[in-house]
């Protein structure tokens, strides 16, 4: 019997879409393939930097909030798509006796309001979990007249300098680059109301030589404890931070290079699909050489702790404010 008009247009849709689908199956594969590995590269080639932390150096991590979830193979390529991740936005806090540091803040007290900018589609895309800000945690432990050296963003999107307003006498170092180009961006990566109050902008310039393989460092204090290195890619003037605490350890926090450690283990960028569905890095060329450059240093250096910016497993292993670990 021959098959009705209905079925028969949905027989070919089925097939089309099917065709459709594996098509773009075989598409995703292709390009989540791992990033390739030079041989020759400078990173495979350098040593550790010298440090002499103080015995009272120590950091703590502070969780803001947590995004709503994403199948991890959209967060990293060649990752589970059956597997639900909850990236984290939190804040490092670094005692140094010379000066505490913010590295990132997170979501702050104005999270909502700030959110607020973005419209309907991207305040779904992007919805989270809020915890508490940092001025709020630390206002609970009776911390909130802590002195802070200076506050140094990862990058200026919207998930890492939330708290800002929070602390609008306090110092924020940022590359000039990174600044240009918050100040030229728009919603949903860059919110101006989180960022349009600081009055205390200091150029982040880099001002002492390679480490890690990395052309330019700046030592915060002078005795190696925390380097500060550019990462440019994911934004114009994004930065790293390699910490070297008194007992040894050493963890270096990589930003929004990749999302999730396995991105550095790989190494693989984001998904295919979602960078071609939204535009997310400012150089995904450099980001990507960032990535293999990152890959390099976890396999020469295994002591060092490689911290991606919202990796929800990696920060599950780390010191969780109030306590502090050195
Ligand atoms: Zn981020």
């Amino acid at each position: 019997m021959p098959m009705s008009l209905p079925r028969r247009l949905m027989a070919a849709f089925v097939g089309t879409s099917g065709v459709a689908v594996a098509a773009l199956v075989l598409a995703v594969r292709h390009h989540d393939r791992p990033l390739p590995v030079p041989e020759a590269h400078p990173a495979r080639h350098v040593t550790l930097p010298a440090a002499s932390p103080p015995a009272d150096l120590s950091y703590s991590t502070m969780l803001t909030s947590q995004s709503a979830g994403a199948p991890e193979g959209v967060l990293v390529g060649g990752g589970r798509w059956s597997a639900t991740r909850r990236p984290v936005q939190f804040a490092v806090l670094v005692r140094h006796p010379k000066g505490n540091l913010l590295f990132d803040t997170g979501l702050g007290c104005q999270h909502a309001e700030q959110f607020a900018d973005n419209n309907w589609l991207h305040r779904q895309l992007f919805a989270y979990t809020m915890h508490a800000a940092v001025k709020t945690q630390l206002e609970a432990q009776g911390m909130a007249d802590l002195p802070i050296k200076a506050i140094i963003p990862s990058h200026m999107h919207w998930d890492h300098i939330g708290g800002l307003p929070d602390f609008p006498a306090t110092p924020v170092w940022a590359p000039p680059a990174e600044r240009q180009q918050a100040e030229a961006g728009a919603p949903p990566a860059f919110l101006r109301s989180q960022f349009n109050g600081v009055t205390q902008w200091q150029d982040l310039r880099f001002e002492h030589g390679p480490v890690l393989g990395f052309d330019r460092s700046q030592d915060v204090f002078g005795d190696g404890s925390v380097i500060l290195l550019p990462m440019p890619g994911h934004t114009a003037g994004q930065v790293g931070m390699l910490l070297s605490l008194p007992s040894g350890k050493r963890l270096l926090f990589t930003a929004d290079t990749t999302w999730t450690l396995q991105g550095i283990e790989v190494p693989a960028d984001r998904s295919w699909l979602l960078r071609r569905a939204v535009d997310l890095d400012h150089d995904e060329g450099a980001n990507q050489r960032a990535i293999v450059h990152l890959h390099l240093l976890a396999r020469r250096f295994p002591q060092i702790q490689m911290v991606p910016a919202h990796d929800e497993q990696v920060f599950a292993t780390l010191p969780r404010f109030p306590a502090f670990a050195n």
